[in-house]
């Protein structure tokens, strides 16, 4: 038991459940539940014209099929742009957020380094916009909000310390590997990062277990909790599944729609990827037993 538990799976409603997002929902199933904690589902619907319609439903009912089924009614970023407004508004107010007037096309011609084939923004707006109008909002990743700030610390240590509970102590440096990141885009529409941030917080999140292609994404959520005043929750990010490309496997790759005509089979697979042994009976009782052995095979909570 861990007093306060609160987990969560946040998938995006751009299609349905694959064998992938089921290893990440089932992980957070399991880690709530062994934590004797409350288990969430937030549809992650911020990237609009990437939804497609009817996707959220499905994956509940693909969830519940699975047996994996939320301690509270789902809840839906598309609805939350009020506090993701106040979340910016308050990062401006402490110049901790500031807009940014580049196009993709100006980024590049500001001869910016390459990180996985995005453009690290090198800063060009920090101080202004020289006349030109706001397209987007970044993070200042060098500003501290002012109860951080300390007169003599002149330079500001950019490097983000973490620990996972799966891939063990982690590090980034924000400034060089990442660069002042967008919170809401040129398209209008709210980034990823500060949606988390803002809804982790707001729905009590202790722990999050998700797959590790997001791994990459924690320094700039903790960054951006510890410039809005947040908690930091505990972070566990699964083995992933991969396609035969040896990519992570998602639509773009040829993952196959969950079949949850056969749930059981679905939650098998899923499980050995996890490293849970294969266990007789119906859904009920393999899911009690996976969750039995959950602790011992990934670090207890600290
Ligand atoms: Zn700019």
């Amino acid at each position: 038991m861990v007093p306060g538990y609160i987990g969560r799976f946040a998938p995006s409603p751009t299609g349905p459940l694959h064998a992938g997002s089921l290893v990440a929902a089932l992980a957070s199933w399991l880690d709530a539940r062994a934590h004797g904690g409350q288990w969430l589902v937030r549809i992650e619907d911020v990237d609009t014209p990437r939804c497609v319609p009817g996707a959220d439903a499905l994956i509940l009912q693909q969830l519940g099929a699975c047996g994996l089924v939320p301690d509270a009614p789902p809840r839906y970023q598309s609805q939350r742009g009020t506090l993701y407004q106040q979340a910016l508004d308050q990062l401006l107010a402490h110049g901790a957020a500031y807009p940014c007037g580049c196009s993709r096309k100006d980024i590049a011609q500001q001869q910016p380094r390459q990180r996985h084939g995005e453009l690290v923004y090198p800063g060009t707006c920090r101080h202004g916009l020289q006349g030109r109008p706001a397209r987007a909002w970044r993070f200042y990743i060098e500003k501290r909000p002012p109860a951080q700030t300390l007169p003599a610390l002149a330079a500001i240590n950019t490097i983000v310390h973490w620990h996972d509970r799966c891939l063990g102590p982690q590090q980034q440096d924000l400034a060089t590997e990442v660069g002042d990141f967008v919170l809401r885009r040129a398209d209008g529409l709210w980034a990823y990062q500060l949606a988390v941030v803002v809804d982790d917080a707001a729905q009590g999140i202790t722990h999050v277990v998700r797959g590790q292609d997001l791994a990459d994404n924690t320094p700039r959520q903790i960054r951006l909790q510890q410039a809005l005043g947040l908690p930091t929750p505990q972070y566990l990010h699964t083995p992933l599944v991969l396609g035969a490309n040896g990519e992570k496997l998602s639509k773009q790759n040829g993952a196959q729609a969950l079949d949850y005509s056969q749930p059981l089979r679905a939650l098998h697979n899923a499980a050995s990827v996890l490293g849970l042994p294969y266990c007789h009976g119906d859904i009920g009782l393999v899911l009690a037993s996976w969750a039995a052995c959950w602790r011992a095979l990934y670090n207890p909570v600290l």
